[in-house]
């Protein structure tokens, strides 16, 4: 599999150490050790491919330490796509890892809506119950990561009911229909941030779509692409792209920088290195993140109310600036809203270090960046910090709560709908 990997056929050898990559490596700079630069990650899936080195634990744990945060892919002057090294390594290291049961986790409670049931049960048990009554009595979340307690305070709150409970397979376009919108509606979203679900369809229906939310929905597949489970990010893939195309969607679109990141085909050279599927090749050019879908691709509706004067600030999750190259997109919706006033922070597009399932695993170094950011908001003394990435909101909202701010953090989105639901 590892040889099978184009990048690791045809890129690796591109390698002229000239170190860029560390240069922006957010890891390294908390780490400093070239162990955990980003070229170190090339010479290592050099050596395991030629055979030179066995996998082993300690390996599997080098491979851990990476954000796939992709600044240093965006950087590298030969074009190495370095975090699908590291995607391909962690893949090949797999039976290696201590994390095994963390990725066993993930395919099943992350998986379709059936265990998503399950997982936002277990999830509001646990923040009920405190999760050491949970790890203790089940046994097994325990062995997702020694520091689970601290970890489980990365998770926002769950409330209330799933978004997916509350809204229909097809939801009407407002007027005239224009385009017919595949709505993917993530995990983290659809757990953790229902009002946001509601505001993107809301949005989308105001703008004359017709939004289709298919039930048979699975996960995107980054959280188990990230944890070196290739085979299920595949399935769900195939899955998910059916479901859209059986529908007959004009475009699928995400609020989830890493969902729709993914369904662009991040890593699609390893789940389909054979060749792509019909249905995903059909899509090809037609998904899209929602702040590039409501500013560039369609005639947005600008009848909006005026919303009570807020300062916001705006934070890059790195599947939107770094994979997809979307900056100005959602800072132009929150410059539309009259009352809103954007701040820029320092250095917006620097990673927050939550890297989906990265928190977790490596708590202390996830947050030695959590914290610089929190600094930088602070700074703005925003009233409200705005992103579009469901894990980035969760990582980001930690970090507030661990600094006693009482900010909110909300897609640019939801600022829109509550414009929108003003006018008479
Ligand atoms: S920037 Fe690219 S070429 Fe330079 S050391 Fe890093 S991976 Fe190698
Ligand atoms: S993807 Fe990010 S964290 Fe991983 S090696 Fe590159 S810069 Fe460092």
């Amino acid at each position: 599999m590892l040889q099978q990997v184009p990048a690791v056929k045809d890129l690796i050898r591109k390698c002229v150490r000239c170190g860029q990559c560390r240069s922006v490596c957010p890891l390294f700079k908390e780490i400093k050790n070239e162990g955990a630069a980003p070229r170190s990650h090339v010479f290592l899936t050099q050596l395991l491919r030629d055979g030179e080195l066995e996998p082993d634990s300690a390996l599997a744990r080098r491979a851990s330490r990476c954000l796939l945060c992709k600044s240093c892919s965006k950087e590298c002057p030969s074009g190495i796509p370095v975090d699908q090294l590291v995607v391909a390594m962690r893949n090949h290291l797999k039976d290696h890892s201590k994390d095994n049961v963390k990725r066993l986790l993930l395919s099943k409670l992350f998986k379709d809506q059936k265990s998503l049931k399950t997982a936002h049960f277990l999830l509001k048990t646990s923040q009920v119950t405190g999760i050491k009554s949970l790890a203790d009595k089940t046994g097994l979340l325990g062995l997702i990561s020694s520091d689970l307690e601290k970890a489980n305070k990365l998770t926002a709150p769950v409330s209330g009911k799933m978004a997916s409970k509350n809204i229909a397979e097809v939801t009407p376009a407002k007027g005239k229909r224009k385009v017919r919108v595949g709505y993917f509606l993530g995990c983290a979203t659809n757990l953790f941030y229902p009002a946001r679900a509601h505001a993107t369809i809301e949005v989308l229906t105001v703008n004359g779509c017709e939004v289709i939310t298919p039930k048979g929905l699975q996960c995107c597949g980054m959280p188990h692409i990230a944890n070196g489970d290739v085979v299920s990010a595949k399935t769900m893939t195939e899955n998910n792209f059916k479901l859209f195309y059986d529908f007959d969607v004009d475009v699928i679109i995400s609020d989830c920088a890493s969902c729709s990141s993914m369904l662009q085909g991040d890593y699609y050279d390893q789940l389909f290195a054979e060749g792509l599927p019909a249905a995903v090749t059909h899509f090809k050019g037609k998904i899209y993140d929602l702040n590039k879908f409501l500013v560039d691709e369609i005639d947005l509706n600008a009848n909006l109310e005026k919303l009570p004067k807020t300062t916001v600030t705006y934070h890059d999750p790195c599947h939107l600036v770094k994979s997809q190259g979307i900056k100005e997109e959602p800072r132009k919706i929150l410059k539309l809203i009259p009352g809103v006033e954007l701040i820029e922070m320092d250095g917006a597009d620097q990673c927050c270090g939550g890297a989906g399932t990265f928190g977790i695993s490596h708590y202390d170094l996830s947050r030695k960046i959590l914290d610089s950011k929190i600094v930088s908001i602070m700074d703005t003394s925003a009233d409200c910090v705005t992103t579009s990435c469901p894990a980035c909101s969760m990582q980001l909202g930690h970090g507030l709560v661990e600094h006693d701010l009482k900010l909110e953090v909300k897609h640019p989105v939801e600022f829109l709908a509550e414009a929108y639901r003003k006018v008479k």
